[in-house]
């Protein structure tokens, strides 16, 4: 049995400034045929399950094809969208004939031209396979879920969990499913229902949690073959933005449906209550001035893991206003001013613009007379299996603060992100980063309280206000009951 395996995945914030496009890949994770490492990404966890699998079974003919990963951005350039999939497209034909193919993607890649690149994808590869051959592929549930997908491929697996610590759980189960699919020991079949909603759904969190729970339960007690929440991305404007709800069954697409539409209900029960509470800045900072221990402070806002720029400097400008010390920032994206530090070297000391330059809403650029401490160049963080670069680095300080700066965009997944500029978080009062949830597994267990900071921006958090010119159907809380 032949499986060809490869990997296509970005976030597109389709409100973002910071377009993407072959570079930004090339910058966060490109790896051609052969040349993937042991450890899996996020989106490319499929290639390395393949690889387990084929190991145990000599049977199994593996052929690898190219993963790419972009940090979430802007719209994707349409020659940049083409210039992969054709690549990839190409590594198929030249693999043919085979009996599975297994894709890790995102889910809410959008190209100039093209609201539903996976959809495309997925199509294109149909064509080429043909109606017989098994195609499943894992989804970031932060994605969107359009009819083309669920016509194109047999099996769709989303993480369940966010943070998405169960990426590699997610696709051993995939690949196990769609070789039993291939040998003809299951027939999956995908029931989908619309929730008609949008918002951000934590599961470390109630209700999600138990939520999450039920439905590992249900699997377990085989009611289905595999049961995905798609979150939706509501920063993605494309017709089917929105949450939804993916159940596949063994060849009972009734009972699938039922199923679905059951548990999509249960989700649409929960909008609005599945937030932590967030807090505004002045809030958030008068707590810092009173709380002992060390305090993270989560920018939920100017995350670049949603695909904003993560230069913001809305909340360290009021952290140098009220005058706090002992704080430790990571990180704030500025290549020009990481390039300007390595210029003067360490112990330099600079006067050095940076933070803020991305667009009119994350805060203005900050002026000071600052020391460089430590330069690093390719510097990695942890998240789960995987290490993500962030790009050369540099270490300043001013003020009692100490700050960051990388050169490649990335959200603070992990404390590994401040040891390697060599600071030890456990050592200041405040860590302030740059994450929506992700951060917290990682950071949970050395901080002595955790605070949401709601700065407004630049992030589009508001569906209400968020200018969506595509979006096809009514949803939740555009509209306040969008099932009437
Ligand atoms: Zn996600």
């Amino acid at each position: 049995m032949r499986i060809f395996t490869a990997s296509l995945a970005t976030e597109t914030n389709t409100f973002s400034p910071m377009y993407t496009d072959l570079v930004s890949f090339y910058q966060s994770f490109y790896a051609p045929p052969g040349q993937h490492p042991e450890t899996p990404t996020l989106c490319s966890a499929p290639l390395v399950a393949c690889r387990e699998y084929a190991q145990l079974d000599p049977s199994l003919d593996l052929v690898e094809g190219t993963c790419a990963w972009a940090e979430p951005g802007g719209l994707l350039n349409r020659l940049s969208y083409e210039h992969l999939r054709d690549e990839i497209l190409r590594q198929l034909s030249d693999a043919m004939p085979v009996q599975v193919v297994v894709l890790g993607l995102h889910g809410a890649m959008v190209a100039q031209g093209y609201d539903d690149c996976e959809g495309d994808l997925l199509n294109r590869i149909r064509a080429i396979v043909g109606a017989e051959t098994i195609i499943g592929a894992t989804l970031d549930p932060h994605s969107h879920l359009t009819g083309l997908r669920l016509a194109s491929a047999d099996l769709l697996i989303a993480f369940k969990e966010f943070p998405h610590l169960d990426f590699m759980a997610r696709a051993r189960e995939l690949v196990q499913l769609a070789l039993a699919a291939a040998r003809g020991e299951i027939r999956p079949v995908m029931s989908c229902f619309d929730c008609r909603m949008i918002d951000v759904l934590p599961t470390n969190h109630e209700p999600m949690k138990s939520f999450i729970e039920k439905i590992c339960l249900l699997e377990q007690q085989q009611h289905a073959l595999s049961i995905s929440v798609i979150h939706g991305f509501m920063a993605g404007d494309v017709p089917d933005m929105g949450s939804k709800l993916l159940v596949i069954t063994n060849n009972q697409a009734e009972k699938g449906a039922a199923l679905a539409q059951e548990l999509g209900q249960e989700l649409f029960s929960y909008r609005g209550q599945t937030l932590p509470q967030f807090y505004s800045i002045a809030e958030a900072l008068s707590q810092a001035e009173h709380l002992s221990g060390v305090l993270v402070l989560a920018d939920v806002w100017d995350n670049p893991g949603g695909g904003v720029a993560g230069d913001g400097t809305l909340i360290l400008h009021q952290v140098i206003q009220r005058q706090l010390r002992q704080v430790a920032v990571g990180t704030i994206w500025d290549p020009m001013a990481v390039k300007l530090c390595f210029a003067a070297g360490e112990g330099a000391e600079i006067e050095l613009r940076f933070g803020g330059k991305s667009c009119a809403t994350a805060g203005d650029p900050i002026d000071k007379l600052v020391k460089v401490l430590r330069l690093q160049v390719d510097a990695q963080q942890q998240f789960a299996d995987s290490l993500v670069p962030m790009g050369d680095c540099a270490l300043i300080s001013f003020d009692g603060i100490e700050v960051i700066l990388n050169s490649n965009r990335c959200q603070s997944f992990d404390p590994s992100l401040f040891r390697a500029l060599g600071v030890e978080p456990e050592s200041y009062k405040v860590l302030l980063i740059k994450s929506t949830n992700h951060f917290y597994q990682g950071f949970a267990p050395l901080a002595s309280h955790i605070i949401y900071v709601d700065a407004g921006a630049p992030y589009p958090s508001d569906p209400q206000r968020n200018a969506y010119k595509k979006l096809s159907r009514p949803i939740w809380p555009i509209v306040a009951e969008p099932f009437n």
